[in-house]
């Protein structure tokens, strides 16, 4: 197909939660520590208050870069590399690769496909946020979607295999979420009650704030061009994932296409959302459930979320309708007017 106008935007989600994060008067003495660094295809942004501050965020940044080096499609020695380009071989994997591929393919079993890890031939087929992104044809899509299914991977006790040649493995849905954990455990290990890291929208607080107030987390204005904040949650000791159609698009012949794909379709999820925000204890459950409700949409995603424990959801939709599921209305506040929240029962069974 001839492309006459293509556009491609890729945002940084650094922009997509903004930190609000003064310190209160009794914390002043406490050390703090804090750095910002390019992994895992994002800009990750820590913060640690504690003694051992210091410490604590650069072996937080090595374990992130350890978990990029295992699951990255594109480092030649990882083990998602290496499964991608040795199909129907057994490939030895590291026990953190087949963690995140186990959780992975759970999520895939518990949606019913609306997740796929198995998803990297679409992925890389619409080359969201690459400079070649473009639509492809319908054929393309096809067999790219022939390509995809997680029956196609296979797990065993430390090796994985591919059972089909053309299927690939793309993490992006759940490895940030998985790393999050990781950054906790770190943190603990140095006995730091307050932090937070920001892997690219994929957000995790640990304990309160030093003043003794909880994190106030702003979530970003969804729509596209906007830097305001349009509602803060309080949080301790949570996480709070989003994944929008606005963090990695391209846009051709006045239409945008974003980077999370439905493993049915083979085309970007159309659902008419701008965004969906998981709020839970637990971020790699979290992030792998962002990316899976903005498949299902609003009003399936909505019934998934409300029938689980301790996880909550902010569906924004275009126009601009916010949806809180139950535990959310007390901790969410909205200070931007443009924004609606629908109350009601259109969600009960
Ligand atoms: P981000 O990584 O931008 O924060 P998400 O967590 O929603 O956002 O993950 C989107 C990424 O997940 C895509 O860039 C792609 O790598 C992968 N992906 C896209 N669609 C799916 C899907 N249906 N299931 C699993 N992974 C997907
Ligand atoms: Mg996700």
């Amino acid at each position: 197909m001839f492309k006459n106008k293509k556009t491609i935007f890729l945002t940084i989600l650094a922009v997509s939660l903004i930190f609000l994060t003064a310190c209160g008067n009794n914390g002043e003495d406490i050390p703090q520590a804090e750095d910002n660094v390019f992994l895992m295809d994002t800009l990750v942004q820590m913060r640690a208050h504690g003694e051992n501050a210091e410490v604590a965020v650069e072996e937080s940044m090595e374990r992130i870069r350890e978990i990029e080096n295992l699951m990255s499609k594109t480092i030649e020695t990882s083990d998602i590399y290496q499964l991608n380009n040795n199909p129907e071989t057994e490939i030895e994997i590291d026990k953190e690769s087949k963690r995140v591929l186990e959780k992975a393919l759970e999520y895939a079993e518990l949606t019913a496909g609306d997740f796929d890890p198995t998803i990297g031939a679409l992925v890389e087929l619409w080359g969201v946020g690459t400079e070649n992104a473009a639509v492809p044809e319908e054929s393309e899509i096809k067999d790219a979607l022939a390509n995809t299914g997680y029956e196609h991977l296979r797990l065993n006790d430390n090796s994985a295999e591919l059972t089909k040649a053309g299927v690939k493995i793309d993490l992006g849905g759940i490895a940030k979420g998985y790393a999050a954990e990781e950054v906790k455990k770190v943190v603990q290990e140095y006995e730091i009650d307050h932090a937070f890291v920001n892997l690219g929208g994929n957000v995790l607080v640990i304990g309160n704030k030093v003043d003794g107030s909880p994190w106030k987390i702003g979530i970003q204005d969804p729509r596209e061009g906007r830097g305001n904040v349009m509602a803060i949650v309080d949080a301790v000791d949570k996480t709070i994932v989003t994944s929008g159609n606005y963090e990695r698009y391209f846009e051709e012949d006045g239409k945008l296409y974003h980077h999370i794909l439905d493993p049915k379709t083979g085309y970007p999820a159309e659902n008419n959302l701008l965004s969906v925000s998981i709020i839970s204890e637990n971020s790699f459950d979290a992030d792998a459930l962002s990316t899976a409700i903005y498949v299902m949409g609003l009003e399936r995603g909505m019934k998934f979320i409300e029938n689980l424990e301790d996880v909550d959801v902010m569906f924004i939709t275009e126009e601009l309708e916010v949806y809180l599921s139950s535990g959310l209305k007390e901790i969410v506040e909205i200070n931007d007017s443009d924004f609606n929240v629908i109350e009601g029962e259109k969600f009960a069974d």
